[in-house]
């Protein structure tokens, strides 16, 4: 009887490989493509203040938070998600630097939700944020970023769907709703409880919210037809400039192939702090969003900084891993494995001979034991592609017997000119 619960506490998860080889291999893919677009890394705190996240994150993500006191007593938490660690770090270190300021981070995020499948309560985000440019570029290059992360992972089964904060909070301020019902209808309508919404505002308003509940018939693949549906249900003003917006992204985001991509004027995003164009990544196989992101241009002034534009997504990586594995997807790139069996103790001849084939990116696991056949079966089990037998006569000759395990061909290979093409 184990002494301890060996099951992880509900919600988390141990990873094993292949899982957690496949996972890190997508975190590595992330890394990559970022840096491609001229993003830099940054490492950021899993504990923050609760304040940090208390001020704008909505509803539901503060009340899915892991929050309690430090032993000094502060009020601190797990973060749910990092754009608002991202937003603090800016305006404390990165805000003097030239602009645009492009970061990147891969990190875990801890919300304390009902567990199921892809619905973690730790998981891991991938994402970008990019401060300090306003116009549309800076959107549509997430979008691109995202074409082609999915693309290098190869996942192909998705939607793009588009919307903007804008058009709600328009409507909503003509209104003279407040900002802390804004976001409580906000966090209504992301939730499909559209009805709720609109009950909430004909208790406060004496106007015509009918319009609310229109906004969800403009569901549109083409732009033009976005703009002409966006009028027939009577949005005008500040909202139909937002709907204009959004319609030149859309006409972009599909001439720059980014997927399949539509808009929708009544899509809204839980997190509070969203001000513009939003988006969210849709897995048909998952049927659940593997990222989103979008427009959040008042979130620094809020932390008590300059005003300043920025635009962010995070991708669920382990989201991501899931929707790829039910199409049967399997990790690309595998490096040849070798199991290096020693019946020898000369560790300088086999770190010479080991050296030379990792230097080629092949993987060389030493056997710890001068057992021949429990090494064969240990690599045959493991999945090895050969297996390399190092006795005395090998050293003393300069040589090494290579067994491939796949076609059981086998050879005397000199050290010196040993290389992972020349293998039987
Ligand atoms: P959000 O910060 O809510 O916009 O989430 C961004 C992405 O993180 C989502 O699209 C998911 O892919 C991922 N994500 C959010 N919550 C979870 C969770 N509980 N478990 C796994 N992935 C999640």
């Amino acid at each position: 009887m184990p002494k301890v619960r060996l099951e992880p506490v509900r919600g988390m998860r141990d990873l094993i490989p292949p899982e957690s080889s496949e996972i890190l291999w997508l975190e590595n893919a992330f890394h990559r493509r970022a840096s491609l677009y001229g993003y830099e890394p940054v490492i950021l705190p899993t504990v923050e203040l609760f304040k940090l996240f208390e001020i704008k994150s909505g509803p539901e993500i503060v009340r899915s938070m892991y929050v309690f006191k430090d032993k000094a007593g502060r009020q601190v938490c797990l973060r749910p998600e990092l754009t608002a660690s991202a937003a603090r770090l800016f305006l404390k270190t990165l805000q003097t630097r030239p602009r645009p300021v492009k970061i990147y981070y891969v990190g875990h995020a801890y919300r304390y939700e009902e567990p199921q499948r892809g619905r973690y309560r730790e998981f891991i985000q991938a994402g970008v944020e990019y401060f300090g440019e306003e116009g549309v570029s800076a959107d549509i290059e997430l979008l691109t970023l995202i074409r082609d992360y999915l693309r290098d992972v190869s996942l192909k089964h998705y939607k793009l769907k588009l919307g903007h904060m804008g058009v709600l909070r328009a409507l909503l301020n003509s209104w003279s709703i407040p900002e802390d019902v804004q976001d409580e209808v906000i966090h209504l309508i992301d939730k499909g409880l559209v009805e709720d919404a609109v009950r909430l505002l004909r208790k406060l308003v004496s106007e015509d919210v009918s319009v609310i509940e229109e906004l969800s018939k403009c569901r549109e693949e083409d732009p033009d037809a976005l703009m002409r549906c966006g009028k027939d249900v009577g949005i005008g003003g500040d909202a139909l400039m937002h709907v204009k917006e959004l319609s030149k992204i859309l006409r972009i985001a599909k001439e720059l192939k980014v997927g399949e991509v539509y808009a929708d004027l009544g899509f809204a995003r839980g997190l509070a702090y969203y001000t513009g164009f939003i988006f969210e990544v849709e897995s048909s196989a998952l049927g659940l969003s593997v990222g989103g992101g979008g427009r959040y241009d008042t979130l620094i002034s809020l932390y008590g900084g300059p005003s300043t534009p920025a635009t962010g997504f995070a991708l669920g990586i382990d989201r991501i891993h899931l929707a790829l594995k039910m199409g049967g997807w399997c990790m690309p790139e595998k490096a040849v494995k070798v199991l290096l069996i020693p019946l020898t103790e000369n560790y300088i001849y086999l770190d010479r001979l080991a050296s030379r084939l990792r230097g080629e990116g092949a993987v060389v696991n030493v056997y710890p034991k001068p057992k021949v056949s429990a090494g064969l079966r240990y690599a045959s089990s493991q999945g090895y592609d050969y297996a390399a037998i190092v006795g005395e006569r090998e050293v003393s000759e300069g040589v090494v017997t290579v067994k491939n395990l796949r076609t059981r061909r086998q050879a005397v290979v000199s050290v010196d000119a040993l290389s992972v093409g020349d293998l039987p």
